[in-house]
C-alpha cells in the first residue's frame, strides 16, 4: 500500500467496520451511543503494537484509556491525573492496570546514554532514573532480557505512583478497586500478569461485558465472553 493511501484505506476500513458490526449486531451503536460504563481503566504505551482494546479481546465501551511514551505515571503530569480521576471518581471503574510492553522504544532509549532531543528526554527522565536505580541489574542482563527488566520495573514504579494516587486510595478503601501491573510480550501476544499492586492474578478475574454471553464472530473465529469466572473463550471454526 502506498503511504499516501493509508489514510484513505484506514477511512474505507472503517466504513466496512462499522457495517460488518452493524450487521453483526443491530443495537451495538445505538447502545454505545447511550454512555459508558467501561470497568477498566487502561494506561500503556503509544506504541501502535499495543492497542489495549484489541489485544485484550474486548470491544469499544470496556477500556478506558490513557497512553503516553513509554507508558510513564508521573504523579504531577495532569494528563494521567485527569484520566484516573474521572475514570476512578466518576466512571466508577473496578480495575486499573497499568501495561508496560517488549520492544518499547522508551525504555531502549532510556537505557542508552545518547540523547534523543527535544522534549523527549524530559519526558523519559523518570525511566532514566529507574536506570540508574537498577543499574547493576540491569548491567548484568543480555540486551533482550535487559529491555523486558527495565520496562518491567518501569510498570513497578508506575504502579507506586498510582497506589500513591489519593483518587486511587479512596477507591480501594470504599469499594476495593484493583490495580494491577502487567507485560504485553508483542512477540506472542501475550499479557503476563506482573503480581504487583492490589492484583493478584485479577485480571483473569474481570467481569465478560454486555450481558450473560457477548460473541464476537471473526472471519476465523468467535470469541465468548461470559460472566464470572469462566472469562473468554476463542472457538475456531
Ligand atoms: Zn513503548
Amino acid at each position: 500500500m502506498a503511504t499516501e493511501d493509508v489514510f484513505a484505506y484506514a477511512l474505507s476500513s472503517n466504513q466496512a467496520w462499522a457495517g460488518y458490526k452493524g450487521h453483526q449486531n443491530p443495537d451495538f451503536f445505538p447502545k454505545l451511543a447511550l454512555g459508558q460504563s467501561p470497568e477498566i481503566l487502561w494506561i500503556g504505551c503509544s506504541d501502535s503494537r499495543c492497542p489495549e482494546t484489541t489485544i485484550l479481546g474486548l470491544q469499544p465501551g470496556d477500556v478506558f484509556t490513557h497512553r503516553n511514551i513509554a507508558n510513564i505515571v508521573s504523579p504531577t503530569d495532569i494528563n494521567t491525573s485527569a484520566v484516573i480521576e474521572y475514570s476512578v471518581v466518576h466512571l466508577k471503574v473496578k480495575h486499573v492496570v497499568l501495561c508496560g510492553h517488549s520492544s518499547c522504544g522508551g525504555a531502549a532509549a532510556a537505557l542508552g546514554d545518547a540523547r534523543v532531543g527535544g522534549v523527549l528526554d524530559t519526558w523519559l527522565t523518570p525511566l532514566k532514573a529507574v536506570r540508574n536505580a537498577h543499574r547493576e541489574e540491569l548491567a548484568a542482563l543480555g540486551d533482550k532480557a535487559r529491555a523486558v527488566r527495565i520496562a518491567e520495573l518501569n510498570v513497578e514504579a508506575g504502579v507506586q505512583v498510582l497506589m500513591a494516587n489519593a483518587n486511587i486510595q479512596d477507591a480501594i478503601a470504599e469499594r476495593g478497586l484493583q490495580v494491577h501491573g502487567v507485560f504485553f510480550d508483542i512477540g506472542s501476544g501475550r499479557v503476563r500478569d506482573l503480581g504487583l499492586g492490589t492484583g493478584k492474578g485479577g485480571l483473569k478475574s474481570i467481569e465478560g461485558t454486555n450481558g450473560s454471553a457477548d460473541v464476537v464472530r471473526g472471519r476465523h473465529a468467535m470469541l465468548v465472553f461470559r460472566n464470572g469466572t469462566e472469562g473468554a473463550a476463542m472457538q475456531a471454526r
